[in-house]
């Protein structure tokens, strides 16, 4: 099957006639191909968005806030449809993304068509001066929105849905990994009344049709969400440019446990944070520190759990892990934990190993791999691994385990588990984090300000956050007479 761009609301072949293949990780085979697009792919689309710009721009904020619910309600009604597609396309638990990955993109839109009548602006009163302050908030113009392969439609939508909103014209890429949702998509656009040219979906490399989205002279802002070293390339590229960037990108996130938390609630959560989406998730928690008075306790439960996770076709409802997106992934994977054998202060405890799934041989599968260490200085503590291994260490102290949890370079989320209230308050002041989840994990509400400090990005997504990103401000002073 091939799939195409989609352009000023049309289904196009890309120009230059090339195309990539699509792979189905669950069984290592090709399924369909992508348009392999180019720089003029993109000049289509972002002339179809400069040509809508001003229509859309000036709609009325209901009518932008009704076709964005009812791209809301297409998703809605294709759960069924649309999770397939995600689970064939990213190997993950068709359970996970029918309860997870589709349910949200339809909040996405949702959340955005409410918050789009809403949105308000400031006035300040230059109060002795006979002065008025207020603030337009404009679109922007031309944004694009670049995202990667882990939750497909989630995070696509999670960029669209407010830059719509806010009354933007959307040139987007969705990883070249996994496509097929973002292409689903543009079918529900149209039939949700979606003016032609207001969203334009580009398929192809990062390298190629990513590039000529973020170095686009007259494409003002860029939204990507994706990994620390393709981040700063475009933040080189398009700093130069006075490009608004808002980046969203890498983690390697602590899971901090203390002896005094709900253990059962924390052993069953812990279990979930380390391998949702066979550990795909920027915010799962891949360096566990346990107090040392509940470590070893801790451990014993932990494998036995981990032991019990069933690892097969993301098609069967006993799967708790499906396939990791793409062989040259499982590869990176499966190198970080090749040196648990190499650097001293490491153990395997279990896990570590590729598994063959009957009937699907030659698909991505591997078991959720533990691996204790005794320093958070060695590599599998300081790099972000992004699959399903997660490190194991005991501490005895709170300033101990805070100055290793912000330790690495990154600064995504943090996970605590006590049942202190002091201590949670000391904790969440000092954890070099944008997100800190205390006695829960990945309980979201779209309201909150949603990113990461240090190499894990700028800026923060979700609710007036977004909106405030794909807008720019605009002060008008009026000075009146006595
Ligand atoms: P990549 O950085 O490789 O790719 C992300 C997206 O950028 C893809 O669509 C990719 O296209 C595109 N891209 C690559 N090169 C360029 C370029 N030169 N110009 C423009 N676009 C480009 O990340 P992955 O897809 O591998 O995703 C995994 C990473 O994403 C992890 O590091 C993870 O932590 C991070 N992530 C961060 C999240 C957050 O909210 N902070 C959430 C989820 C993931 P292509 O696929 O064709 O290469």
């Amino acid at each position: 099957m091939r799939i195409q761009n989609y352009i000023a609301g049309e289904f196009t072949d890309p120009i230059s006639a090339q195309w990539l293949d699509n792979y189905n990780p669950s069984e290592g085979v090709v399924y369909g191909q992508i348009p392999n697009s180019n720089q003029a792919d993109v000049e289509a689309a972002y002339k179809a968005a400069e040509r809508a710009f001003p229509g859309w721009s000036r709609s009325a904020l209901e009518e932008r806030s009704r076709i964005l619910s009812e791209i809301s309600r297409g998703i809605q009604e294709r759960l069924d449809a649309l999770a397939t597609a995600e689970a064939k396309d990213n190997g993950k638990p068709l359970t996970l993304a029918k309860q997870i990955d589709i349910p949200r993109a339809a909040a996405n839109f949702q959340f955005f068509a409410n918050a789009a009548t809403q949105f308000s602006s400031e006035s300040h009163e230059t109060v002795g001066r006979n002065a008025v302050n207020f603030t337009l908030r404009k679109p922007i113009g031309v944004v694009g929105c670049i995202s990667p392969w882990n939750l497909p439609l989630y995070l696509f939508t999670w960029k669209i849905a407010p830059a719509l909103a806010a009354g933007n014209c959307v040139v987007a890429k969705p990883s070249e990994v996994t496509p097929m949702t973002a292409y689903l998509l543009g079918e529900i656009c149209n039939e949700a009344g979606l003016p032609k040219g207001v969203l334009n979906i580009v398929h192809g490399l990062g390298s190629t049709a990513g590039q000529a989205i973020i170095s686009h002279p007259n494409i003002k802002a860029i939204s990507f969400t994706g990994g620390t070293a393709t981040g700063a390339h475009i933040a080189r590229t398009a700093a130069p440019m006075f490009k608004k960037l808002s980046l969203e990108l890498g983690g390697k996130n602590p899971n901090i446990i203390f002896a005094d938390a709900d253990y059962d609630k924390m052993l069953a959560t812990t279990l979930r944070s380390s391998f949702a989406n066979q550990g795909q998730i920027c915010l799962c928690g891949s360096r566990i520190f346990v107090e040392a008075s509940i470590y070893e306790r801790f451990k014993t439960d932990f494998i036995a759990k981990v032991k019990e996770l069933k690892v097969g076709d993301p098609f069967s409802d006993t799967s708790n892990l499906g396939a990791l997106v793409s062989e040259e992934h499982r590869n990176k994977v499966l190198s970080y934990v090749a040196l648990a054998g190499q650097e001293s202060g490491m153990k395997l405890l279990t896990g570590g190993n590729k598994v063959v799934v009957k009937g699907k041989e030659g698909g991505y599968y591997m078991e959720p791999t533990v691996i204790e260490v005794t320093s958070n200085k060695c590599t599998l503590n300081q790099e972000e691994i992004f699959g399903p291994v997660v490190t194991l260490m005991p501490f005895t102290s709170e300033e101990e385990v805070l100055e290793m949890a912000n330790d690495v370079p990154y600064g995504l989320s943090a996970t605590l588990w006590t049942s202190n209230l002091s201590r949670t308050m000391r904790m969440s002041q000092y954890l070099q984090a944008g997100i800190i989840w205390v006695n829960t994990w990945l309980l979201r509400d779209l309201r909150t300000p949603f990113g990461g400090m240090k190499a894990s990005g700028v800026g923060r997504e979700g609710g007036l956050e977004a909106l405030r990103f794909f807008t720019e401000p605009k002060n008008v002073c009026i000075q009146y007479d006595e």
